[in-house]
């Protein structure tokens, strides 16, 4: 573990090694495969021979061994979830059970093809029919959409049909308004719709400050989107109140559910008045994400939003499903061809394999072990909000600051030195050096009380050897990163 018993001669090496462009292996005439002799006519000779390159400058010539450690190397400087905690708040970078990957590869849906007649695509139809179904069940929503392929894809297609229904209704409105806990795509996708955002402050708990609500909504409002359990971890207990002024208005509630895997199997969201809502499935329903995709944002509604959903939508009864295409009032399509349908059969193959008690017993376990470690670090990190956590749990960094002048940076990088990928840093913005920490319901007990131990051990070296922790990581192929300098001037090589 301590950086300093490894010789700095050993590092060079061990680093230099692991980050050896391929184009820096290798030597000329080494091959990684030995084609047979042709035995058909050379097609290169057919190529125009002011068309043809007699060779390609700076290509690597490899071995296959050469190639194999090279990217086994690179694969394995990715931290994954399949390496250990990940707990990246708001993320919810649960495990992935693998036998969603063994469904999604059948190959009766791997090679389906979109553009398949219905007749001959009734499996992946009935899939998508039965998903649909089974996530309207658990928000207590009426009709879902699978379309969106992200969470923020999925809130931009539910605020279209907010805008969509309103306006059918004669009553086009202006203002979104968005509680200062909630996610950052939360206004940004509200403020791309072309609505004005309008912020709603937070109370001391942590939720939506009622009074500043109801004084605020009127007939220019088209609706609140709520974050719940919001970015803080803290439920929304008001929820239905809030709906109630919202309509009381005339006005909607979304709900970002990106969040659901604190809420599953205990409460749905439909039962509290929500309007509309999305769920990330790539989050709450264990589909791999992270790198840029594919995700898959659903969207569910109530029935007053179900004739403006995106087409195609999937409808006739088992055995004889079919793509309808003739919805006068939706609001069009918002991605190619269905959505990501990879990420269906792999949210469904979990919700299938974990049934209803699963679910709901997934949903407690995430909460459990939330507050595990909210439990477990109180006192030693500073709590800013004292309402009890639900999936994930915020501490700030003011107090260590203070008295040793380490920051929630400096604890993010020291805990990679000890093998755990950090949590979110500095997000919500409404709490100094934000660290949130969502554990999620996949972690054992065991994984939990080593996170505790690192940041414990951390704390403690904050205040006996502030700068071991100040110039962390130590122990990483690249040391302290210059971040903004990496995203203004990206240096793509890295050894000279
Ligand atoms: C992750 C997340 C989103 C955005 O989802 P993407 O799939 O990344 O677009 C929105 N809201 C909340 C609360 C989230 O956690």
């Amino acid at each position: 573990m301590d950086a300093k018993t490894v010789s700095p001669a050993v590092r060079a090496r061990q680093s230099r090694d692991r980050l050896k462009l391929l184009f820096e292996e290798g030597r000329p005439g080494r091959r990684g495969v030995d084609f047979p002799p042709l035995d058909v006519p050379d097609a290169a000779e057919a190529i125009e021979p002011e068309l043809a390159r007699d060779g390609v400058e700076g290509m690597p010539e490899l071995s296959e061994p050469e190639v194999v450690r090279h990217f086994t190397r690179l694969s394995m400087l990715n931290y994954a979830v399949d390496r250990g905690l990940y707990p990246l708040g708001s993320c919810t970078m649960k495990y992935n059970p693998k036998v969603n990957e063994w469904a999604a590869r059948l190959p009766g849906f791997a090679r389906a093809h979109p553009y398949a007649p219905d007749a001959l695509s009734q499996g992946s139809l009935e899939l998508i029919h039965d998903l649909e179904e089974l996530l309207a069940t658990i928000t207590g929503m009426d009709a879902v959409t699978l379309q969106p392929a992200a969470g923020a894809h999925g809130e931009l297609a539910g605020i279209m049909l907010i805008r969509a229904c309103l306006e059918s209704r004669g009553d086009a409105r202006k203002v979104i308004l968005v509680p200062d806990s909630a996610h950052g795509t939360n206004p940004a996708t509200a403020s791309f719709s072309g609505y004005e955002v309008e912020e709603v402050p937070s109370n001391a708990k942590g939720c939506v400050d009622l009074d500043a609500l109801r004084r605020r909504v009127d007939g220019t409002v088209a609706a609140l989107m709520v974050t719940n359990p919001n970015t803080l971890g803290v439920f929304e207990e008001d929820i239905a109140e809030i709906a109630k002024i919202l309509h009381d208005a005339g006005a909607m509630l979304y709900m970002d559910g990106a969040n659901m895997n604190a809420m599953i199997g205990i409460t749905r969201p439909g039962d509290a008045g929500v309007d509309v809502m999305h769920l990330n499935l790539h989050k709450t329903f264990s589909t791999p994400h992270g790198g840029g995709g594919p995700g898959a944002g659903a969207v569910a509604v109530k029935k007053h939003l179900e004739p403006f959903l995106p087409v195609p939508r999937v409808a006739g009864t088992l055995g004889a499903y079919r793509l309808d295409y003739d919805l006068p009032q939706s609001i069009g399509k918002v991605r190619s061809f269905y959505g990501n349908f990879g990420m269906f059969v792999r949210a469904y193959a979990y919700i299938r394999a974990l049934g209803a008690t699963g679910l709901r017993e997934a949903g407690l376990t995430a909460i459990l072990n939330a507050n595990y470690l909210r439990r477990a670090l109180e006192g030693v990190l500073t709590l800013p909000y004292a309402s009890p956590s639900y999936h994930e749990v915020v501490f700030a960094d003011h107090d260590l600051e203070k008295e040793t002048g380490v920051k929630t940076l400096d604890i993010a990088k020291r805990l990679m030195d000890y093998g755990f990928h950090p949590p979110t840093v500095y997000f919500p913005l409404i709490v100094h050096g934000a660290l949130m920490i969502e554990p999620t319901e996949t972690e054992s007990r065991e994984e939990l009380d080593a996170f505790v131990a690192a940041i414990k051990a951390i704390v403690e070296e904050a205040r006996t050897d502030p700068e071991l922790v100040k110039t962390a990581p130590h122990t990483t192929p690249l040391r302290r990163l210059d971040e903004t300098g990496a995203a203004r001037k990206p240096k793509l090589r890295f050894m000279p």
